[in-house]
């Protein structure tokens, strides 16, 4: 039996632990004007335990914080980035960074690391997490689009997927959305079907100022998920959503005869 155990840390980072093997995504910590959390740390960054490997979606401050990263200890740590982006991150002492495009792979130890495709502001890639006959998915901020659903048929059903829900749109671009909405990401559960949806992305704040000159959200955090966990209710009856606080774990077991349980430590 093996256990994969999800913890979100703020935003988009999120700690994801394949039996001990840990994969941090989109590192985000610290804020600036116009950057807020808008929820506290699950982990601090100088708590970070050893990991296994980090895979960054996209070349934005908020999910490709590497001046603040640049404090984990572990130059060595394999990290992959959009193809084209690794630069900010072996500027500050990275020795391991790599790009990666749509529907490659690669190995963090005994993870198996895919690049799925994704569509937002700037390049983006998501990504599929391999190991111990689990398969996690991590969404970045990506919108949804239709090649995503390739990804039951290259991957079958997934145990967990991580989606941003907040639906961000840019206020002076004629409000574009550039990040799936609560709507989508039901739509995505429809159509790949995990055993559960870990919403993320939700709590981001541009600040007063930003938020009412150029930043717009499909709703409030709380509206936000109560129309993500009644829209895959609707859509998506297979799939459970977990709404995790920073910090507090998801467990998900499987045994060896591939029939997976669930449990959740937590309270809803
Ligand atoms: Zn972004």
């Amino acid at each position: 039996m093996s256990t994969l155990t999800i913890t979100r840390i703020a935003h988009s980072s999120v700690l994801i632990d394949f039996d001990g093997q840990r994969v941090l995504t989109d590192p985000w910590f610290s804020e600036k004007f116009g950057y807020y959390h808008g929820e506290p740390y699950g982990i601090h960054l100088a708590a970070l335990p050893r990991l296994a490997g980090v895979v960054v979606s996209h070349d934005h401050y908020d999910h490709c914080d590497m001046n603040a990263f640049q404090a984990y200890p572990d130059k060595q740590v394999p990290m992959a980035v959009k193809g084209g982006t690794e630069q900010k991150a072996r500027r500050v002492g990275f020795a391991n960074v790599f790009g990666m495009e749509a529907w490659e792979s690669t190995t963090f130890g005994p993870i198996t690391v895919t690049a799925a495709p994704g569509k937002h502001g700037v390049p983006e890639i998501t990504y599929l997490l391999q190991a111990n006959g689990l398969t996690v998915y991590f969404g970045g901020d990506t919108l949804l689009i239709p090649a995503l659903g390739e990804i039951p048929q290259r991957f079958g059903r997934l145990d967990v997927a991580l989606l941003a829900i907040n639906g961000l749109q840019i206020r002076f671009l004629g409000n574009r959305q550039d990040v799936m909405n609560p709507q989508d990401a039901a739509e995505f559960c429809r159509i790949s079907r995990p055993r559960y949806a870990v919403p993320i992305h939700y709590t981001f704040t541009g600040g007063p100022i930003m938020d009412k000159l150029a930043l717009k959200y499909a709703g409030t955090p709380q509206a936000l998920l109560r129309e993500f966990q009644q829209a895959v209710a609707k859509l998506a009856p297979e799939t459970t959503v977990r709404v995790l606080a920073p910090g507090e774990p998801l467990q998900v077991t499987t045994g060896g005869d591939g029939g997976g349980q669930g449990e959740n430590t937590g309270e809803l």
